[in-house]
């Protein structure tokens, strides 16, 4: 269970060439609302001028009627976004409209740049001047820098950036959507009933508008969405891949495709994988609510043990850890799972999560079933345990606040107070994805990175020429 400050950075989409493509992407964003809960936006081009509107919280929020039936244009691009912390401000709402040399770009980011405040101190140091506390501004930047007569601005710009960036630019005549040579996060491009080429994080937003899924963007490629079609080019070589297990874990729709494998299914392998690896005789497979039910019922499946939903969510509070301050939090975590005591007293239960992060929400509901009867509570997690800081789009709190921490297994069992506890191991996690194991980022595990993340590099050399003042 998430039951921290972790974040998703974020979920993007672009359509090119639809009547209506405001509202598609009100549509895309509205189906990858999971991937970013705290601000929206959407930016149009009518094949002249661009606009946009951002704004804090859900999708259905920031954007009326009214709002967006101003949005007119034949192609937009739309962000749904996580802030990191301290930065939750209406200014990093994503997409970034800027002014620039070239003329007018709107830019949204998934992923994290672990060079981006190198980046940026050696811009800020020429003079310039920047709006927000994003990573993703710093892009616009090398845009600008390298807007000069030569062919490929968007392609020198890329050169400079190091780490995950899944990425949708929207310009007058085009939408170009990239994705880092590694792949961490997903992009997938697809195209309408109506013909229309679009592009989104995942497969679910295709579903939502009844796209077909053609293909994902490779790693390291550039697609072009324009009136031409669609069109591509290489800006680097394929790296790894480093693909984010988590994705399948905890953060991806269970409807979408991923990397090759379906998010659902996925889930119920690896509650299957647990159920090999750690039986134990009991009364219920118990699911924490909603994270960890597909697991559970694959534990279920794999242990022959009935399941039973004996803690149940209020629909009405949202996701707990989307809240900027721990008292709110705590409070929500409350109000948001409730125990049915006559389901669980007296009975020995399996309880089935996808990971833990802090500890904390975890803890306190196992005091909850305790106090509620259970005899025995027996905890079962769809995931190592997570050790590790990630650079790569998952903001996990400090690494000294999680519960695995310099602690054993059999400490964060006595800490969360139940009978047994056992994490789905690195090989069997590995197991149950179709990729070979090599193919995904493992690093919040494992500790293995796939590129030095403590020395963040910049071939930054601008000539003067080169230098643009932007507002
Ligand atoms: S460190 Fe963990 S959360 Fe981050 S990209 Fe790698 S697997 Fe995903």
């Amino acid at each position: 269970m998430i039951d921290s400050e972790t974040r998703h950075k974020c979920g993007v989409f672009g359509i090119w060439g639809a009547p209506d493509s405001a509202h598609q992407a009100y549509i895309a964003l509205y189906a990858q609302q999971h991937r970013g809960q705290e601000s929206a936006g959407i930016a149009v081009s009518d094949g002249q001028r661009l606009d946009a509107h951002v704004g804090m919280g859900l999708v259905a929020d920031v954007f009326t009627p009214s709002i967006l039936s101003q949005l007119k244009g034949k192609a937009a691009i739309g962000h749904n976004r996580y802030s990191t912390t301290g930065s939750n401000r209406a200014c990093n709402a994503q997409p970034l409209l800027r002014d620039y040399i070239g003329g007018q770009v709107a830019l949204g980011h998934n992923g994290n740049l672990i060079n981006a405040d190198l980046l940026r101190n050696q811009y800020e140091q020429r003079g310039h001047i920047f709006h927000t506390s994003t990573d993703t501004e710093v892009i616009i930047h090398l845009l600008a820098a390298h807007q000069t007569s030569k062919a490929d601005s968007l392609n020198e710009a890329l050169q400079h950036l190091q780490g995950a960036y899944s990425l949708v630019f929207l310009f007058h005549d085009r939408i170009e959507a990239v994705r880092d040579p590694w792949g961490w996060r997903p992009l997938v491009l697809g195209r309408t009933k109506q013909g229309h080429w679009c592009v989104a994080s995942e497969t679910v937003a295709l579903d939502a508008l009844g796209a077909r899924f053609e293909r994902e963007v490779e790693r390291g490629e550039i697609v072009t969405l324009s009136d031409s079609g669609v069109a591509s080019r290489r800006f680097a070589d394929a790296q790894g891949p480093a693909l984010c297990i988590f994705e399948h874990v905890y953060f991806a729709n269970p409807s979408t495709h991923l990397f090759g494998d379906t998010v659902q299914i996925v889930r119920e392998r690896l509650g299957r994988a647990l159920a090999a690896e750690a039986p134990v005789e009991a009364d219920y497979v118990v699911p924490m609510p909603d994270s960890g039910r597909t697991a559970a019922l694959g534990y279920a499946m794999g242990s022959g043990i009935p399941y039973r939903e004996g803690i149940v969510p209020n629909r009405y509070v949202g996701r707990t850890f989307i809240r900027p301050e721990q008292d709110e939090r705590d409070a929500a975590v409350q109000l948001k799972l409730n125990v049915i005591s006559d389901i669980v007293k007296d009975k020995r239960l399996v309880v089935v999560d996808d990971s833990i992060v802090r500890g904390t929400t975890t803890r306190g509901k196992m005091e909850q079933l305790r106090r509620s009867g259970a005899r025995e509570i027996h905890l079962r997690i769809s995931c190592p345990p997570i050790r590790n800081a990630c650079y790569f789009g998952i903001d996990f709190p400090d690494p000294e606040t999680l519960v695995a921490n310099e602690r054993s297994v059999d400490q964060i069992r006595d800490y969360l107070g139940v009978d047994s506890l056992h994490y789905l191991s690195l090989d069997g996690m590995l197991s149950c994805v179709s990729q070979p194991p090599g193919h995904y980022c493992t690093a919040c595990f494992s500790g293995r990175y796939p590129i030095p993340v403590d020395q963040p590099v910049s071939k930054l050399s601008l000539e003067p020429h080169q230098l643009r003042m932007f507002t």
